[in-house]
């Protein structure tokens, strides 16, 4: 009340009127007003440290990120490199298929070995977009799935060819062994009287392994009238021969196998007087002496 009517009547009186009556809450308020001024200079402060801290760390991730997007820049890189690599890789499988196809004088166009490949192949110049990596390794990888399929007919083809090569008879059915009766005209061994026969025997013991003559595949395995269990074996180009009077079989219809390879024991099954492998050797359908495919082992040991 004294206050309001000193401001009225003296304005200094009354501020220093004020100023002493109102001393403790001025204090206050310039306690107050300090602490909040130090307490707004301390936020400000700290908001300061605060950002220089966000900005290093900022810095710190803008310089990982660009770190890290160098180094994956730098892997996409050396992927198309290696891209690159593959496509040669893809190249030459290709010039080797066009290569093989005319040694092989496989017939035109049953091959495409030109195809244009992926993409462009003098490597990277300049930093690869990931996408087109993609594609690129897709082209790739499309490609050399085609070159794969059509090497392996390629290698199939030439296997035949190398099939027809070692598919004339050549050797022995039987290891250590002689001839014990030729091809052709003979005393029947059951009951006398003049017989056709139309293989070789040669000398075995029971169990002792039938080998297959020649690369081929088993086209028959089983129990045949006279010839007992016996195996026969399609070498193309029509040649058959034909594995007789065995104990046991141990091939079936179909299996490929390779000259030399077991294919039965021998044994005394069907019309025989006792172990032996009787072989014939069969081109188009007509009957062969094998003797001119054994060549000179089969005359060597031969006790007829
Ligand atoms: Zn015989």
């Amino acid at each position: 009340m004294a206050a309001s009517f000193s401001a009225r009547t003296h304005a200094g009186a009354a501020r220093l009127h004020a100023y002493s009556a109102g001393r403790p809450a001025a204090a206050i308020a310039a306690l107050l007003i300090g602490g909040v001024a130090l307490g707004a200079g301390a936020t400000q402060g700290i908001s300061a440290a605060r950002t220089a801290h966000l900005e290093a760390r900022n810095d710190a991730q803008r310089t990982l990120l660009a770190s890290t997007r160098r180094e994956a820049q730098h892997e996409v890189n050396a992927l198309a490199a290696r891209l690159g690599e593959l496509q040669a890789e893809a190249n030459r499988l290709n010039a080797l298929g066009e290569r093989l196809t005319r040694i092989g004088q496989l017939g035109d166009g049953e091959f495409d070995f030109n195809k244009p490949v992926g993409v462009g192949g003098e490597g990277p110049v300049r930093d690869m977009a990931a996408g087109e990596l993609r594609g690129g390794m897709d082209r790739l990888g499309a490609q050399l799935t085609d070159s794969g399929k059509q090497l392996s007919v390629l290698e199939s083809l030439l296997f035949n060819r190398e099939l027809d090569r070692s598919a004339t008879p050549s050797r022995m059915p039987i290891l250590n062994t002689y001839i014990t009766s030729g091809y052709g005209g003979r005393a029947d061994p059951f009951g006398g009287g003049r017989g056709f026969h139309k293989g070789i025997d040669f000398h075995a013991s029971t169990g002792d392994p039938v080998l297959a003559v020649a690369d081929g595949v088993v086209s028959y395995a089983g129990v045949r009238s006279g010839y007992g269990k016996v195996v026969e074996v399609d070498h193309g180009n029509g040649y058959v021969t034909r594995y007789a009077h065995n104990s046991r079989l141990v091939v079936q219809v179909g299996d490929l196998v390779r000259s030399g390879q077991r294919i039965a024991k021998a044994g005394s099954t069907g019309r025989s007087t006792g172990a032996h492998v009787h072989f014939e050797v069969w081109q188009d359908g007509r009957v062969l002496n094998p003797r001119k495919f054994l060549g000179e082992q089969g005359g060597q040991r031969e006790r007829m």
